[in-house]
């Protein structure tokens, strides 16, 4: 069974909010889906412990080096992440070029993150697919830092 996500993360890996921001954040994301013909199976407030690849899923085609534009392929970075037991620090060297970047700043088809937090949004309809620049400010507001969105497709 197909399972569709909107990950609503902190655009800072790192942080982390109070227990009482991400349950309130959790509830006004919720609200975003609590109209007239609106649905959603699940919203929930979800801490790593440590910063974690926010995936989207089969969204993932391809990743593409930021510095050569080379296309590494998803094997590679499924590999590395798998070698990796945790993503810590977020370096790594390229096969590519061998350039030394930051996880993060590798470019994907689609995009995804690196979080310690997550608002997570299951299976859900509504006129609008996607969250607003509004609905993330808004968002963002009661969490108490900036976040952003990351779609993903099981
Ligand atoms: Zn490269």
């Amino acid at each position: 069974m197909s399972e569709l996500y909107i990950r609503v993360i902190p655009t800072d890996p790192e942080w982390q909010p109070t227990a009482e921001a991400a349950a309130g954040t959790a509830e006004y994301v919720a609200g975003l889906f609590a109209g007239s013909g609106d649905h959603v199976e699940a919203v929930e407030p979800v801490f790593y412990e440590r910063v974690t690849l926010i995936d989207g899923g089969e969204y993932m085609e391809d990743v593409f080096c930021p510095r050569c534009g080379g296309a590494i392929g998803m094997d590679w970075f499924w590999e590395l992440l798998h070698a990796e037991a945790a993503v810590g620090d977020l370096g790594v060297t390229v096969p590519c070029c061998g350039a030394a970047l930051s996880l993060s700043a590798l470019r994907f088809e689609a995009p995804i993150g690196f979080a310690r937090f997550e608002v997570s949004v299951r299976n859900w309809s509504r006129g609008a697919w996607e969250l607003s620049g509004e609905e993330l400010a808004a968002a963002g507001a009661v969490l108490g830092h900036p976040v952003t969105q990351v779609h993903a497709h099981y």
